[in-house]
């Protein structure tokens, strides 16, 4: 081969990495009741300010009736680039730079998941461990995670049933 080929080659090669490299699965929820990609936005721009990074933490969000339609999925450009995310703690660095961050949006301590929405997040994270390869057990919830001290994604969030969910 060429000289001159190969640094073209390796870039092509990262690119495409870059593009496949996502390896877990993180579930959040937004802690508050009303939401949006642009609420979202306002919200990561007033607490984590210290992100070079004008796009939400999160890959892909959920609605829940307040916002945003109850089930309806929206990402931002964090998603569109296959950024890393800046939804869990540096204590789990791999889970944000290979880890896909799901928020839905509600308050998980204080309500119920609606069935739809709920009904959504299982779609949708069965079609990205699909798509990339990702076995169920680098699927967690924020909290769950170890290392993590949050009670995110809220109490009332269905994990075990969640988790039988995408084994079927
Ligand atoms: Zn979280």
């Amino acid at each position: 081969m060429k000289k001159r080929y190969i640094i073209p080659i390796l870039l092509i090669l990262f690119a495409y990495w870059w593009t496949v490299r996502w390896n877990y699965i993180v579930i959040h929820h937004s802690a508050g009741g009303y939401g949006n990609i642009e609420h979202l936005q306002k919200v990561h721009r007033e607490r984590q300010s210290r992100d070079p990074l004008d796009a939400i933490p999160y890959h892909y969000i959920i609605g829940n009736g307040h916002g945003l339609g109850v089930g309806v999925v929206k990402s931002d450009w964090r998603q569109s680039f296959n950024i890393w995310g800046m939804h869990i703690s540096r204590h789990n660095f791999d889970r944000n730079f290979r880890g896909l961050g799901i928020c839905l949006i509600g308050n998980y301590e204080k309500q119920q998941v609606p069935e739809k929405q709920y009904q959504a997040l299982v779609k949708l994270t069965k079609e990205l461990m699909k798509k990339y390869n990702i076995p169920i057990s680098n699927i967690s919830g924020h909290g769950y995670t170890k290392g993590e001290q949050t009670k995110c994604p809220g109490k009332n969030f269905p994990m075990e049933r969640f988790l039988r969910d995408l084994g079927r």
